[in-house]
């Protein structure tokens, strides 16, 4: 049994951001022009190595600005090399790579095992850390996030409206802690493992210029087949941002009472045939 970790339902985006802040990389590979496929579209993936010092320096990474795709090539390339001559054993840079570290800010003092200022990244505290590091659990690893802010307010009292109504004017609004930084360490959990592609979807699928998957929207389904299992305890779900854990580490968070996530089972589709329906949902 495979379970999708996420963050809960707070029924409001001011208690959400009140919860959970907010979150930004500083550097990222910008989006590309594809004269392939004639989209422009933007990756998402987090990377567990810092942009390389050298290209620190190079605004499109600063930006996000769409490039066209020979100048995104030849500056992931040289990002590839650079990362590589800081002693990183990779052989890929993702098209939209996330840098290390992420910044976070929140407008209430962060008391959740569970975190989640980005979309489709969890940040943990320290005993998550360990429990996970301690039990080996695979396809993950933690990297220290750099705490920008922590509001003066109680995460579990109400949240304060903002003057714009904008939820994300709620982390600006409040005043902050002198020292956020003794609120931390947080870690984020970068997903190493991802699953094989959905059945329907093959290689011809895939854009050869920009590697985007331009199957129609009707093709894509959000299924686990056994063929698209990784071997490792956690994944994402490829083509989705789904956080996906197996069994043992389902039981890891639910006995440990871990907060603020939710676990929903994803069962395993076999031969086209869909499991029977058993939704298993936790709450901590
Ligand atoms: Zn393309």
């Amino acid at each position: 049994m495979f379970f999708r970790l996420e963050s809960p339902a707070y029924g409001s985006d001011y208690k959400d951001t009140f919860i959970n802040g907010g979150g930004k990389y500083a550097y990222s590979l910008p989006g590309i022009e594809c004269s392939e496929c004639g989209n422009t579209w933007g990756g998402w993936e987090t990377v567990p190595y810092p942009c390389p010092e050298t290209m620190k320096g190079d605004k499109r990474l600063q930006q996000h600005w769409p490039i066209p795709d020979t100048e995104h090539h030849a500056l992931r390339a040289a990002v590839l090399d650079a990362v590589v001559a800081e002693g990183h054993s990779v052989n890929n840079i993702p098209m939209g790579a996330n840098f290390q570290p992420l910044h976070v800010r929140f407008p209430s003092t962060p008391r959740s095992d569970f975190l989640w200022p980005v979309i489709g990244s969890a940040i943990v505290s320290p005993r998550v850390k360990l429990l996970f590091e301690t039990h080996g659990v695979t396809g993950v690893t933690f990297c220290e996030v750099v705490i920008d802010k922590v509001g003066k307010r109680d995460s579990r009292g109400p949240f304060p409206f903002p003057s714009t109504g904008e939820p994300e004017d709620i982390i600006e609004e409040v005043s902050g802690e002198q020292f956020p930084d003794r609120f931390g360490p947080l870690y984020e959990m970068v997903i190493t493992s991802e699953s094989g592609f959905p059945p329907g979807v093959s290689s011809s699928d895939v854009c050869t210029g920009c590697t985007r998957e331009n199957y129609k929207e009707n093709k894509r389904r959000i299924v686990l087949t056994q063929e698209m299992i990784p071997n490792s305890d956690v994944f994402t779900l490829a083509t989705t941002l789904y956080i996906i854990v197996n069994e043992r580490v389902q039981h890891m968070i639910v006995e440990n009472r871990l907060t603020n996530a939710v676990l929903t089972s994803m069962p395993i589709e076999s031969n086209g045939k869909k499991p029977a329906w058993l939704r298993f949902f936790s709450r901590c």
